[in-house]
């Protein structure tokens, strides 16, 4: 199966070479231009096609190596017995204590946003320096950034750890991890010790379902559900808000060791995923206008294909700032499987080095932090505005729930040309982050508070 996917995939890159070379023979400029049009649709046609097989060999990896331990004689006692006991129930305990019930989503107080279809939820526009003293704005991005971005990882592939932790180390910026959490903690290979340290770390840790959607007595309601319990009570501060469709929304089990199971409970449900997750990742791209990003299936480009390919609008990063396209300012997700080779190590690393180069440009952040923000920007308003000689306070709201959205939006607010220097940020009576820029000789204090926190007062 999987050599098959390979060799449809040189096919179509064969197929590809053709074409471009078929571009050399100066062409009519309709020809020409119908000629691009098709390379584009070959191009995205094959990162779907290669999207596919990243995530039916990244199954098979697992499966493979699973079955090697088990071979293994020595190791089959580590594999099958967990090293210390796990807590047990008292004899005489005939108690059952429900795990924590996620919020219910109404209005003011949503878990997720609907799906704004084609309607925008905003105007996209550059930067915003507002005119006059006191004037103040919320940021699009965190940071005052133009654009975001998130780097996931899907399936547990703990033996890339060591790869992803020096990656975090030398650049400083965390990444996120979507478990399949049946897969956890039956072996030394896989443990709950693992994905503790990740948190620590300060990287995210969330769901990529119970059993990836792999388990014929499973339903999708468990697969979502219960994949969230079991990661919050296994493992210390975990808060687990957001998903990854396994196989994507569509389910697309082509190639995998699951495609046999197509019954409908084995299936994702979109519906579903929006009563228990503020956001959920997809497995394929294109980029998106950020006013339309459906927060409930969320393109990623898998192994960042054509990250740096003009010729590719659906996944060229730098198309986030350039203001003529539809991806100006947007949140650029990718998602990696297994890493098993040099080369996948090394096409990370490239993504990485370019990612550092647009830095001052770029909010790099988890998956699940983005998702807040994004929401909470799309929802927020300012009100009852006060200000005096050299204070403003007001309130920020948003639409978002409380318990689940605690993301800090930046801020940015005009200071007097005749500064003195001095400026504090309050919230609630208590001090929040706050610094200056200047853009054309003029200053601005940036500095972020919560929405539905209390009044904030900006003294200066
Ligand atoms: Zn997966």
């Amino acid at each position: 199966m999987i050599n098959l996917k390979h060799g449809s995939l040189q096919i179509s890159l064969l197929a590809l070479a053709l074409s471009l070379s078929a571009c050399h023979d100066q062409p009519t400029s309709q020809t020409q231009a119908t000629q691009t049009q098709t390379l584009a649709q070959t191009l995205e046609a094959e990162d779907q096609q290669a999207a596919l097989y990243d995530q039916a060999d990244s199954l098979w990896y697992l499966e493979n190596e699973r079955a090697k331990r088990l071979a293994s004689s020595e190791s089959a006692q580590d594999t099958l017995i967990p090293s210390t006991p796990m807590p047990k129930r008292e004899v005489g305990d005939y108690s059952f204590t429900s795990p924590p019930v996620p919020p219910v989503s109404k209005p003011g107080q949503l878990l997720n946003l609907p799906d704004p279809g084609n309607t925008a939820r905003f105007t996209v526009k550059g930067l915003q320096w507002p005119t006059n003293v006191g004037d103040l704005s919320i940021s699009m991005w965190a940071k005052d950034k133009i654009a975001a971005f998130s780097l996931t990882i899907d399936d547990n592939h703990v033996q890339d750890h060591a790869f992803w932790y020096e990656m975090s180390e030398q650049y400083g910026w965390k990444w996120t991890w979507f478990l399949i959490a049946n897969q956890i903690g039956w072996s030394s290979a896989d443990h709950w010790g693992h994905w503790q340290k990740a948190l620590d770390s300060g990287h995210e840790v969330q769901s990529h379902g119970q059993t990836h959607l792999c388990d014929a007595l499973f339903y999708t309601f468990r697969e979502y559900r219960q994949s969230q319990v079991e990661i919050e009570r296994n493992l210390a501060n975990a808060k687990v808000r957001t998903l990854a469709y396994p196989f994507g929304i569509n389910t697309d089990k082509r190639g995998s060791p699951c495609e046999p199971l197509t019954s409908d409970r084995t299936k994702n449900s979109r519906a579903e995923a929006a009563k228990y997750f503020l956001a959920v990742r997809d497995v394929y791209g294109a980029l998106n206008n950020p006013a339309k990003i459906d927060y409930l299936k969320v393109p990623s480009v898998s192994s960042s294909r054509n990250f740096l390919n003009p010729q590719a609008p659906w996944a060229y990063f730098d198309s986030v700032f350039n203001p003529a396209s539809t991806n100006y300012r947007t949140w650029y997700v990718v998602h990696y499987h297994n890493l098993p080779t040099e080369a996948a190590k090394n096409d990370v690393r490239q993504v990485l080095a370019h990612l550092q180069e647009v830095e001052a440009k770029v909010w790099i952040a988890p998956f699940t932090q983005v998702a807040q923000y994004g929401q909470e920007y799309a929802t927020a308003q300012m009100s009852n505005i006060q200000r005096t000689a050299n204070t403003v306070s007001f309130q920020l709201k948003d639409q978002m729930n409380d318990a689940w959205f605690d993301q800090p939006l930046t801020l940015k607010m005009r200071l007097p040309d005749a500064w003195n220097g001095s400026l504090s940020v309050q919230q609630n009576a208590r001090a929040r982050p706050a610094r200056t820029v200047v853009n054309e000789g003029k200053v601005y204090a940036l500095f972020e508070v919560v929405p539905d926190r209390g009044l904030v007062t900006v003294a200066y």
